[in-house]
């Protein structure tokens, strides 16, 4: 169970963000969402907005570590609000539902520690972070 979120004005504050209203529409969206949502998804929630602007602000906060973002089915990427307190980066895996498309956050699974090393990666390449996306049937569309 996740605690409840700052307010959407205190988390832009805490983070050195000035506040916006495009700001503020994201990271409320964002913070009561159930899973990653699409820029299209977005712009259907928030008014009078445009579609560069918000990626502005994405970029932003991904740049930030407040959202991290993954790779939807058709290629787009869906944003999700990132752990500001434990980790700089949200080490979870993803999973996309061949089926239905879905994309989730797997918050309660984690990815290993010694997972970059075991890769056994070429020397000369600097990982900066793994990103893991689990493809298979969601429970809904399991049997
Ligand atoms: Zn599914
Ligand atoms: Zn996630």
């Amino acid at each position: 169970m996740k605690a409840k979120a700052p307010s959407a004005e205190n988390f832009l504050r805490s983070n050195g963000l000035r506040k916006t209203p495009v700001r503020v529409g994201v990271i409320e969206l964002l913070q009561t969402a159930t899973a990653p949502l699409s820029v299209p998804e977005m712009l259907g929630h928030l008014k009078n907005v445009d579609t560069v602007t918000v990626y502005r602000t994405l970029n932003t906060f991904v740049k930030k570590k407040l959202v991290h973002r993954v790779r939807g089915e058709d290629r787009s990427w869906l944003y999700a609000i990132g752990d500001t307190h434990d980790q700089p980066r949200h080490m979870h895996p993803h999973f996309v539902c061949d089926d239905c498309g879905k994309v989730e956050c797997l918050d309660s699974a984690s990815i290993p520690g010694g997972f970059i090393g075991s890769l056994n990666v070429e020397r000369g390449y600097q990982v900066a972070y793994p990103e893991v996306v689990l493809h298979g049937k969601c429970p809904k569309c399991h049997d």
